[in-house]
């Protein structure tokens, strides 16, 4: 099939066709030979989602400094584009060179959030290549996933030859270049896979069983290769500064929900939030220079014809040089009209004189995320922030000009009442009386948005053990909070399906037999862009799930012992288990933890790495 020639007769029929042609700015284009690897790397959904994550501009750079490896990208179609691509026979096919998947050598996925997973399954079907690593062959591509769900492989273990744990700037080029020796070597599969278990943060679902007891409960797994490692230690990049960052983006064709070059800042948080997954799996906090950051900016920005820059951390006001690099940024953005985004600033750390500066470039929108209504709960998920911080931040924020602000909190924490809830209704209506009379007299109304998602217990968190509200809890509060917020006047509120989250804390702590359940919900009931409200098909999930025999009492919903084995402690964090163990312990006594960089809190990871931000700043 002349794949061109069928995209050229398909393309004018679907949506955005510009997504599914490449040749931006910046793809890159080799030649091919035989000692070139190939590699199809996918995000698994649509091209304006796909484009917008940071890491995919990142490792398509640093695989393609490589002489010989070749990375294409390929993006989840949209479902015109999928129907379109079945009926006309036509498989997926990568970005650039339209080749189709089934014949790169490696076909790799970044697993960003569980409900994309039914994604990964849709584009190795739509390449043609069978759904389970045991029935694809010598000659299929090795099928291979990483990013942050990959801490807890296990829902799609049966589906991939080999995931990869933790920072992959290093990790992923070596698993590509053993890949090349194998192709130039002629190693089988098993082969090659043996020695890539070798590589750092590589886990080969293969080598490994599952073990569960009469009663269904999983009681750990057992080695099948005796040359792997018995636990999977997640691979560390040490130092950003060592590892390059792209200094130009590729620049999308079509919309994409963030259409702006991005400089990660640093890696890691010292904060300690308990819920949060990527503050405890991503330690040590790992800081890119500031002349690092904003030689990348200012290449980036040059390059593109940007309007606005992003600088990406988990905490960006925890920066050692966020001042200066800000001010450093100012001075380059403000003659230019560019705009700055700086996300995830701290209500207990804000720069007021940068907000200033700010003033004269293009704002981003105030957002808090307070997570939790009083301060009892916030002590027990260790939010440490106090409404003397938030007031007196929403204060100046309205002397500097902002009308609005958004608030994020989660619902369903570990021993949440509705006391707490209670707290969230009334700390929006201080802030909306707040601001009203600090702006009587002037016009327009200040607005407080409300946006509440759903509490997910993670893996490798204090809480992973805890259990999750059912559905009808989580929509008893629903209604319990909008009840209450639609009768505060400038208060807007914005709620997360409760279903959705279950599903997502099935996926988040489920062992392999997720995969059945993934697998049954594609196959029969045909569910896949599970990320997206319009296509997520409740009844479809909750029909996979029985037909599978997995019920309330699996990992999802129900609270875990602390001494049984989890699914996911075949890889190894890096963070020693006591640590979260006395991290909940202190929750359940409503004890914050300090920040780590006034302390060591022994969480571990400096047996791994060394840690820079230990006691840092004592
Ligand atoms: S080793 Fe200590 S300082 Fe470093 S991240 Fe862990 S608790 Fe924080």
């Amino acid at each position: 099939m002349d794949l061109h020639k069928e995209l050229d007769r398909l393309l004018p029929r679907v949506e955005k066709p510009a997504q599914y042609i490449g040749g931006e700015r910046n793809s890159v284009y080799k030649e091919i030979s035989p000692d070139l690897l190939r590699f199809a790397f996918c995000f698994p959904d649509t091209y304006g989602i796909g484009m917008s994550y940071v890491g995919l501009q990142l490792l398509y750079y640093l695989v393609n400094r490589r002489e010989h490896l070749w990375c294409e990208r390929v993006f989840a179609p949209q479902r015109d584009m999928c129907d379109a691509m079945r009926e006309a026979g036509v498989p997926l096919f990568t970005v650039e060179s339209k080749t189709p998947v089934r014949e790169m050598d490696v076909f790799g996925f970044t697993l960003q959030y569980e409900l994309g997973y039914s994604n990964v399954l849709l584009c190795l079907d739509l390449a043609g290549l069978p759904l389970r690593s045991k029935d694809r062959g010598e000659d299929d591509p090795i099928v291979i996933a990483g990013g942050p769900c990959a801490f807890n492989p296990e829902p799609l273990a049966d589906f991939l030859d080999l995931i990869m744990v933790g920072d992959g700037e290093e990790q992923l080029p070596d698993v590509l270049e053993l890949a090349r020796q194998r192709k130039l070597q002629g190693w089988s599969k098993r082969e090659y896979l043996i020695r890539a278990a070798q590589i750092p943060g590589v886990y080969v679902p293969a080598f490994y069983e599952p073990v569960y007891d009469d009663a269904g409960r999983f009681t750990g797994h057992s080695k099948l290769e005796p040359s792997a490692p018995d636990r999977v230690l997640r691979a560390f990049v040490d130092d950003l500064d060592r590892v390059d960052y792209p200094p130009v983006t590729l620049v999308p064709l079509v919309d994409v929900v963030y259409d702006r070059p991005s400089v990660e800042i640093f890696r890691g948080c010292t904060r300690g939030c308990r819920f949060c997954q990527a503050g405890m799996q991503y330690r040590p906090v790992r800081e890119r220079s500031k002349d690092k950051v904003l030689s990348i900016a200012r290449s980036q920005l040059a390059d593109s014809g940007a309007q606005e820059i992003s600088v990406l951390s988990l905490s960006t006001s925890d920066y050692s040089e966020f001042q200066p690099m800000v001010l450093d940024l100012i001075d380059y953005c403000k003659p230019r009209q560019i705009g700055i985004s700086l996300p995830s600033l701290r209500m207990d750390n804000f720069a007021f004189s940068i907000m200033g500066e700010l003033q004269g470039v293009r704002k981003s929108g105030l957002t808090f995320a307070a997570e939790a209504g009083t301060q009892r709960l916030r002590n027990v998920i260790n939010k440490n922030i106090t409404e003397e911080d938030i007031f007196t931040t929403i204060d100046r924020a309205i002397d500097l000009g902002w009308q609005a602000v958004k608030l994020y909190f989660m619902m369903g924490l570990p021993t949440e009442t509705d006391e707490d809830l209670d707290g969230i209704v009334d700390l929006a209506a201080r802030i909306s009386r707040f601001a009203a009379e600090k702006n009587a007299g002037k016009r327009g109304r200040f607005n407080v948005a409300v946006s509440v998602s759903n509490f997910v217990p993670k893996p490798w968190t204090p809480f992973q053990w805890q259990p999750q509200n059912d559905e009808a809890e989580f929509e008893r509060k629903h209604f319990y909070l909008k009840d209450r917020l639609r009768r505060l006047k400038g208060v807007t509120y914005r709620y997360h399906g409760s279903y959705a989250s279950r599903l997502e804390a099935y996926f988040s702590r489920g062992d392999r037999r997720m995969g059945e359940v993934l697998e049954t919900a594609y196959r029969k009931y045909g569910c896949c862009f599970d990320a997206w409200t319009e296509s997520f098909r409740i009844d479809a999930w909750k029909q996979a799930l029985a037909d599978c025999g997995i019920g309330e009492d699996y990992f999802a919903v129900s609270g875990l012992s602390e001494d049984a084995p989890l699914p996911w402690e075949i890889i190894d964090a890096g963070l020693d288990k006591s640590f979260l163990q006395r991290e909940w312990h202190k929750a359940q006594r409503e004890e914050t933890t300090p920040d780590c960089r006034y302390g060591c809190q022994g969480c571990g990871i400096n047996s791994h790495i060394a840690c820079p931000m230990e006691g840092s700043l004592r």
